[in-house]
């Protein structure tokens, strides 16, 4: 869409192999002039040498000095995939995954999933036996260990990016701690921007793991001593700092330029149009230098796009021919490859970026050319109440470690500004540091994980941030109410076996492996794979009146998933025609990947030894077996609440969870964006909540249910639907 207008080309959609095989050499040799540049090239012989001599070795250095790129090449390169290994690279994203690993090939001058390549939940680029350098989330990582518990596929694990904490890094870092006493070849390279890196490296100190240890002989010696200064290794009883069981710590100097932080003197209301304002002000001052915005989401990425717009319109008519514009951009997880290349990538001559951004550009993914931070501090994160058992999708303040982060991306070319868009009195109040998702997230797929790989005591398995025990309980009582774990919280075979095989989370796995008994493997295979992908509609600021007349032509009294699946349905029968999504208000390219994955369902039932049969139009056996998974998260209607302040809101939209919510105050409604969001059955489940600023909590992929259909479905969980089973402290 922007294409035309800013005289860039679109790439056609990335379907994971087109990347160019051939390179011309004038790009290629000026490529390697920006890597040979990059800060983290200086070190190459430490962090070479480090790797020899030490089982983990923890690289510290600033977003942007070549940690991601360019150290795995450097592995590549000094021959750590020779011998039938590769080298694995973990990102906590998956847009970073892919974005690193087209970068990386491209470097390397060869295509995407030959020698480099990624993998992500449901999508593997790479080619076994030619792939040496592989780039994948921390989770599909994770995902192998079930069939390679040792990881025996790799010489080199590179965990980056471990300073995000994410739920799955901090669990990959708890199961190496075991792996490496048991592979002394095996080498864990840990790369963070910010990190208590001694913490990690203390955390994972091998002698704590395993009292004595030999010396690996085959390693050969470094290509020389060097300075001590840069190198910290952690002092053992023993104190012999080149032990391959003592971790090192290597810091990277950055080469960041000082940035000057600025606050508002009053509270703003919205943060979108501040930043907006803001930006136009900027501009108008004239300073050269791209502007980042920090916002939360994809809606409000667009909507300051949007807005943006119809700002450039009105600078370009002010300014005349051949003043600067501004040119602005979306940056998010799912916005296809394409647009985000534009968004990485250096501005035309003429024009300033102006790039609205998600949380991905804090640190997964490098911006060139910013010079002014534009930072909303908020930010989308889980967050799970045991008490309730919620986990909800929340816009929360950010950390100051975050804050300093994102400041940070202002500085990396010249001296740069960050302008928060709060008080100084209000930023000195907010937490220091951000809490590992660990600790606030739904742990009921993490225990399964755990229990598949043979560690059956959560509570004596070392954690690097110990979950609240409360959550481990309310996620084995998940597990077993789904019919996951025996009664001694051991996983059940099949279904508890055959639940963690599949690569779903535990109540969609539940849903699709219960869909067998229901006839509908078939329709529930497509609804999983629907609710995997990015939102299949199309993207764009100023579309949504065309999207939802375009919704309600799918919609049905089932709700949402149902809807999904005469989505799917109708393309199938246009023959996937894209002119048929494009007319439709559908993606095209979203609808593809959902194919994909829906492929890779089947595929799995399959190797379970069931065959996916289909009802045909039997809507009431979907919703059943959607029921069969979703039963915890079944809610009622509640009397009626009037709220004059949120019109959109007034009349009767109050659910309570039919569970009861351990004594707490909950309050959840349709979010505006169902299907259901007017028609408001007696009876529903959802798949996820958030939860916006009012504090309700909005239910989103909701399934109109059958009072009746619970305690036969879930008999152990409702014995009647008129008197839930009481809950602890619960009315
Ligand atoms: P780190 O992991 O230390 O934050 P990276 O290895 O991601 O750093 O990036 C190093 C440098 O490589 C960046 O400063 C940027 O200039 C460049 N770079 C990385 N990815 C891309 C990309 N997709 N397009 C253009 N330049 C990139
Ligand atoms: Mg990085």
């Amino acid at each position: 869409r922007k294409a035309a207008a800013f005289g860039i080309s679109f790439d056609t959609d990335r379907d994971g192999t087109s990347a160019p095989a051939v390179i011309d050499g004038e790009k290629q040799s000026n490529l390697l002039h920006q890597r040979n540049r990059l800060p983290v090239t200086k070190y190459q012989r430490e962090i070479l040498y480090l790797l020899e001599r030490h089982s983990c070795t923890v690289l510290v250095g600033e977003t942007g000095c070549g940690k991601t790129t360019q150290v795995p090449q450097m592995l590549l390169e000094a021959g750590w995939a020779a011998g039938g290994r590769s080298i694995a690279c973990t990102q906590p994203r998956r847009v970073a995954a892919i974005t690193v690993a087209t970068r990386v090939a491209e470097e390397q001058g060869c295509t995407l999933g030959r020698e480099v390549g990624y993998k992500i939940r449901f999508e593997d680029v790479s080619t076994p036996g030619v792939t040496k350098l592989k780039y994948c989330t921390d989770g599909s990582l994770l995902r192998e260990m079930m069939d390679d518990p040792l990881l025996t596929a790799y010489s080199v694990i590179m965990v980056d990016e471990a300073h995000e904490r994410s739920l799955s890094t901090d669990l990959l870092l708890g199961l190496l701690r075991k792996v490496i006493a048991q592979r002394p070849d095996l080498r864990i390279l840990i790369s963070s921007a910010s990190l208590e890196a001694e913490k990690v490296a203390a955390f994972l100190d091998a002698r704590t793991v395993k009292a004595t240890r030999k010396r690996d002989r085959n390693a050969s010696s470094g290509p020389g001593p060097m300075g001590d200064a840069l190198v910290t290794a952690t002092n053992g009883p023993d104190g012999d700092p080149a032990d391959l069981a003592t971790p090192a710590i290597l810091s990277v100097e950055g080469r960041l330029h000082p940035v000057q932080v600025h606050y508002l003197e009053e509270p703003c209301a919205d943060y979108v149009v501040t930043a907006v304002e803001t930006t136009v002000e900027l501009h108008r001052e004239g300073i050269p230098g791209d502007i980042l915005i920090f916002l939360t989401g994809q809606e409000e990425c667009e909507r300051a796009v949007a807005l943006l717009e119809e700002e450039a319109g009105r600078l370009r008519r002010v300014g005349g021919k051949n003043a600067l514009r501004i040119m602005p951009l979306p940056l998010f997880a799912g916005l296809p490859a394409a647009q985000q290349m534009l968004a990485l990538e250096a501005a035309p001559r003429n024009y300033r970026k102006v790039v609205a951004a998600t949380n991905v550009a804090e640190t997964s993914l490098t911006l060139e050319g910013v010079t002014f931070v534009i930072d909303a501090c908020h930010v989308k994160q889980r967050t799970y109440n045991p008490r309730t058992g919620l986990e909800a999708l929340l816009v929360a303040p950010i950390s100051q470690a975050s804050a300093q982060q994102r400041a940070g991306r202002a500085g990396r070319i010249r001296p740069g500004h960050c302008l928060r868009l709060c008080t100084q009195e209000a930023f000195s109040k907010l937490q220091q540091a951000t809490v590992p998702e660990m600790q606030r997230a739904e742990l009921a797929g993490t225990v399964l994980q755990l229990k598949a790989l043979g560690i059956d005591n959560m509570m004596r398995f070392h954690w690097l941030a110990p979950p609240p025990a409360e959550a481990m309980v309310r996620a084995l009582e998940l597990l077993h109410s789904l019919g996951a774990l025996d009664d001694d919280a051991r996983l059940s075979k099949p279904l508890g076996c055959q639940m963690a095989e599949l690569p779903l989370e535990p109540r969609l796995a539940a849903s699709l492996l219960a869909a067998g008994r229901f006839g509908c493997g078939q329709e529930i295979a497509t609804i999983c794979a629907m609710l995997s992908v990015h939102s299949v509609w199309a993207s764009g600021g100023g579309q949504r009146r065309a999207i939802e007349e375009a919704q309600a032509k799918f919609s049905t009294a089932e709700g949402d998933l149902v809807t999904y699946l005469n989505v799917w349905k109708a393309w199938e029968d246009s023959g996937r025609n894209r002119k048929w999504a494009e007319r439709n208000m559908l993606s095209q390219r979203v609808l593809l990947r959902a194919a994909d994955i829906r492929g890779q369902l089947l595929y799995h039932l399959r190797r379970l030894g069931m065959e996916p049969i289909s009802c045909e139009n039997e809507v009431a056996a979907v919703c059943k077996a959607i029921t069969a998974g979703l039963f915890s998260y079944a809610t009622r209607l509640e009397g009626t609440i009037y709220e004059s302040v949120d019109a959109d809101y007034s009349g009767t939209n109050s659910y309570s969870l039919v569970r009861g919510t351990g004594g707490q105050a909950v309050r959840l409604r349709i979010h505006k964006s169902s299907v259901l969001w007017r028609v408001r059955p007696s009876m529903l489940v959802f798949h996820t909540v958030q939860q916006g600023p009012s504090g309700w909590h909005e239910m989103q992929d909701v399934t109109a249910i059958q009072p009746e259909w619970l305690p036969e479905i879930a008999p152990h969980m409702f014995q009647s639907v008129t008197r839930p089973r009481p809950q602890p402290g619960g009315t």
